[in-house]
């Protein structure tokens, strides 16, 4: 039998690969704002770490990354109070 294969995706912010369901997808929508992935459409991934870690805040991390960044915070904390409530 041969071994399933699992996506393998890369975090835009570490490089780090990981199982496709382990990360966040993510896109830019067309007011350049970070929203979370509509189906369609180029999309990029984070990792938990990142996330957990706010790594994406590193400018020295991300200044490669030619996707605007700053709305994500924002994003995630809303993410965040919709699983407590
Ligand atoms: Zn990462």
């Amino acid at each position: 039998m041969r071994a399933k294969k699992v996506p393998i995706r890369m975090c835009i912010v570490c490089r780090k690969r990981e199982e496709q369901k382990k990360l966040l997808r993510l896109q830019v929508d067309e007011n350049e704002k970070v929203v979370f992935y509509q189906g369609r459409g180029r999309s990029f991934y984070l990792c938990s770490s990142c996330i957990e870690k706010k790594t994406y805040l590193n400018k020295k991390r991300t200044r490669k990354i030619k996707i605007n960044l700053s709305n994500l915070e924002e994003l995630l904390e809303g993410v965040k109070i919709n699983v407590k409530n």
